[in-house]
């Protein structure tokens, strides 16, 4: 993105925040052959190098063989975060990397009206600031609770409770069914808080709890 001369570039290839030794060399390689002024880890536990020169910008665009287009793809998720869960954390109750995969590979029935954040937290600390989130998933010790229609920007709102205590297949197929449903009935562009603000949870609990 070229902002005024502010450029910076989000590397598609490192959500989630996982990088392996290999990434990390592969991202110091990058940072010095287009003299990258700053690298930083976004709130969406991506990569970004920020700052670089228009030219410079082209020439990794090229050669990472990305379109002239932001990062985000309209009507996809824009972006699954996760916490390392329960797998690294000592207060995890789920394994929210393991769900965060599968939330990402979910197929849905079209395009999303709007932009959708998901943020999964292994346990009630909620470091990925579910309650906050499109699309909230947090790890309690009876499974997880999905909650939705959350927001952390100018208008906040805290995400409506759908269910507990689910476990890895029941939270997939219910966010699934949530997205579905929300695809279908949201005028476009119309984020998920503003959505449930109009629409009310009850009618979409109704609808996707059967
Ligand atoms: S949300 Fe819980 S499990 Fe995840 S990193 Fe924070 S403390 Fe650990």
């Amino acid at each position: 993105m070229d902002n005024n001369h502010k450029t910076y570039l989000v590397l598609p290839q490192f959500d989630a925040g996982l990088l392996s030794p290999e990434d990390l060399e592969y991202l110091a390689a990058l940072a010095r052959k287009y003299n990258v002024p700053k690298t930083k880890i976004t709130g969406a536990q991506r990569v970004a190098f920020l700052g670089m020169k228009p030219e410079a910008l082209d020439a990794l665009r090229k050669e990472l063989h990305l379109p002239d287009t932001l990062p985000h793809k309209r009507g996809q998720l824009h972006y699954v975060q996760a916490c390392p869960g329960k797998t690294w954390c000592r207060y995890g109750h789920r394994d929210a990397l393991s769900l965060g995969e599968r939330i990402r590979a979910i197929e849905l029935t079209g395009p999303l009206p709007a932009k959708v954040k998901v943020g999964i937290s292994g346990c009630r600390f909620n470091c990925c600031e579910s309650w906050v989130r499109d699309v909230g998933l947090t790890g309690e010790s009876t499974g997880w609770r999905l909650t939705f229609g959350g927001n952390a920007a100018g208008r906040p709102r805290i995400g409506d409770v759908i269910a507990q205590g689910l476990t890895d297949e029941e939270a997939v197929t219910l966010v699934t069914a949530t997205l579905n449903y929300y695809i279908r009935e949201a005028r476009f562009k119309t984020r998920s808080a503003r959505f449930v603000e109009r629409f009310g949870i009850d009618a979409l609990k109704k609808a996707v709890l059967g």
